[in-house]
């Protein structure tokens, strides 16, 4: 493949004395400093809302008869970039259609960058990233969130991948989570 190599324009005498972007920027500041009215915000007290869409802590999700969705098949642990998943797969009782589900689930809020791929990638819908931002701990472990509270963030949906319902309809009835 050829290259085409492109000149570096000229700059003008203006733009090599930087003087004029530097008094551009200044008149910019001097017109919110003078002109617009002031805003401040009395955070937390005054909380904040976040847009629709927003890529908050990502958390676990149960169907509408509390069993979880996660089928431990660590899809969302592969696909994540940092590596913040870390899940153990554990066997559900002898007979059950559902083959497994997490025995432990837990995700690292230190290092999830919230980029949403895990909820991507997730073939049941089992996790999704909410609008919650505010999360804080006193220690790194702290900071490690387990299934249980991430099953708690995370609530019901009722809505998509309905495995459970499905098997339920043959007879089949579960303790869902394995604990
Ligand atoms: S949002 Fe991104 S970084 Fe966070 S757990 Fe999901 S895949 Fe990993
Ligand atoms: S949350 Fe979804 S992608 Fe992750 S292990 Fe569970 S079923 Fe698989």
């Amino acid at each position: 493949m050829a290259y085409k190599l492109v000149e570096r324009p000229d700059l003008t005498l203006a733009e090599r004395l930087y003087l004029p972007a530097v008094m551009k920027g200044l008149s910019l500041t001097l017109k919110y400093f003078f002109k617009r009215k002031k805003f401040t915000r009395e955070y937390p007290e005054e909380p904040t809302t976040v847009p629709e869409g927003y890529r908050g802590l990502p958390a676990l999700v149960t169907d509408d008869e509390g069993r979880t969705k996660c089928v431990a098949c660590s899809m969302c642990e592969w696909v994540c970039p940092p590596e913040a998943i870390r899940i153990i797969p554990g066997s559900l009782e002898e007979g059950n259609p559902v083959e497994k589900g997490p025995k432990e689930f837990t995700l690292d809020t230190l290092r999830c960058i919230f980029c949403g791929l895990c909820e991507e990638a997730c073939p049941e819908e089992a996790i999704f990233l909410t609008d919650q931002y505010e999360f804080c701990g006193e220690s790194r472990e702290e900071m490690i969130f387990t299934m249980d509270k991430l099953l708690e963030i995370g609530g019901t949906r009722i809505k998509g991948v309905k495995k459970w319902k499905k098997e339920s309809d043959a007879g089949f009835h579960n303790k869902g989570p394995i604990r």
